[in-house]
């Protein structure tokens, strides 16, 4: 019988996170692993007036079927939060609302990739794009990431060495939590236009900043528009799986086609829901207030981390976002440390999993967003005597 499975498939894994979640479903685990915002700061009583009032108001058609580019109304407001908040002009024609921005991984690999393309990305990079750009087979190059951004050197190289594009979470990066600094972002972006590269910017975190200065986005220093991808997931809810790019003319006709063929268009009802929600709530002040939350559970983090850990852990200390970094000595696994922390009780997601070379294993991601104060306090002591246990 002829292989009944695409070769596509050959090379893309389960993601691994998904799988540690199942261990970590036990309530007893205290659990860093996850990606999860705090369900605490869900807007559960505003959206389901917002959910209810689209009922009473609009009826039927917010269960029709709609338009590909997505809702009017909830493009202007993207575009004016854009405007207001960051200083970036954009046309809400150039919005494409896609279901999450994971969405926008998928129709930008089908558009853009070919079979064997050079596909930059950073290292330690983001694993749901790592899966979605695996299924059409590129040539991966990667570039490491220092605490303030990628090697510009590295990245020239690969650069020259003929890269069709380059893929970056410049804000709070997941999963090392790396910001770049203003210098790297430009120097990225001449780097971009020199070389002609298309740039795809994913920003689910950059209004999670709670220390430090908000940066520009790399697309603003950019002649040539790349791709900037947004979503709701991190500043209200991600069960509502709505997110949204932002592209030039050429490249938006395209990723069009790619969404209408993939979903035809993003849930109505999702989006009227979350339109009403963001119309009648003050959205600004929900957003500082999980900024504020954030910004405590990683204090937390990083004051129990140089109380409890060996000195010979290092971390990236987060400006924003929900990740913590940690890297152990040189030779010491934390795949073989995460089965000595569970059964500690303890979960984390080791580091391994976000390298596409195979490096990393003295790594690890700590999530600090979606646990309170006691148990980060409990859970990195806990953590701390696992590290010195396999230590010894
Ligand atoms: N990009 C990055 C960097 C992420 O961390 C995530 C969420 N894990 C996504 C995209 C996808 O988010 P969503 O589809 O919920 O918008």
């Amino acid at each position: 019988m002829a292989e009944m499975f695409a070769r596509r498939m050959g090379t893309v894994h389960r993601s691994f996170i998904r799988e540690i979640l199942k261990v970590t479903a036990n309530p007893e685990i205290i659990s860093f692993a996850g990606g999860l915002p705090n369900p605490e700061l869900f807007p559960v009583a505003a959206m389901g007036k917002a959910a209810h009032e689209v009922f009473s108001n609009i009826g039927a058609s917010a269960l029709q079927y709609s338009t590909t580019e997505g809702d009017a109304g909830l493009r202007a407001i993207i575009a004016r939060r854009y405007r207001e908040n960051r200083g970036l002009v954009v046309d809400p024609d150039s919005i494409l609302i896609t279901t999450g921005s994971q969405q926008i991984l998928d129709i930008v690999a089908k558009v853009f990739i070919d079979q064997g393309d050079k596909v930059v990305i950073e290292r330690p990079g983001y694993l749901g794009a790592i899966q979605a750009f695996s299924l059409f087979e590129p040539e991966f190059v990667t570039v490491s990431l220092e605490p303030d951004g990628p090697n510009l050197d590295e990245l020239e190289a690969a650069f020259r060495d003929g890269a069709k594009c380059f893929y970056s979470v410049p804000n709070f990066q997941n999963p090392s939590g790396v910001s770049y600094s203003l210098a790297k972002r430009k120097g990225v972006a001449e780097l971009l236009d020199r070389y002609d590269v298309l740039f795809i910017e994913d920003d689910p975190y950059g209004e999670l900043r709670f220390m430090g200065e908000d940066l520009p986005s790399i697309y603003s220093f950019c002649n040539k528009p790349g791709i900037l991808c947004g979503s709701f997931s991190k500043i209200a809810a991600p069960g509502f799986r709505i997110g949204w790019l932002v592209a030039g003319q050429a490249a938006y006709d395209k990723l069009v086609i790619a969404k209408q063929a993939a979903d035809l268009h993003t849930s109505t009802v999702a989006q009227a829901i979350m339109r009403r929600y963001l119309e009648t709530n003050d959205i600004e002040s929900h957003v500082a207030l999980i900024r504020e939350r954030y910004g405590y559970q990683r204090g937390v983090m990083v004051e129990m981390i140089r109380q409890y850990f060996p000195s010979c852990v290092t971390i990236i200390e987060p400006e924003g976002g929900m990740f913590l970094w940690a890297t152990m000595p040189e030779g010491f696994s934390s795949m073989d440390l995460f089965d000595v922390a569970i059964k500690d009780k303890v979960a984390f997601v080791p580091g391994r999993p976000f390298y596409v070379d195979g490096t990393g294993e003295n790594t690890m991601r700590l999530n600090f967003s979606n646990s309170d104060e006691a148990r980060i306090e409990a859970g990195i002591k806990r953590l701390g005597k696992s590290i010195e246990a396999f230590l010894e």
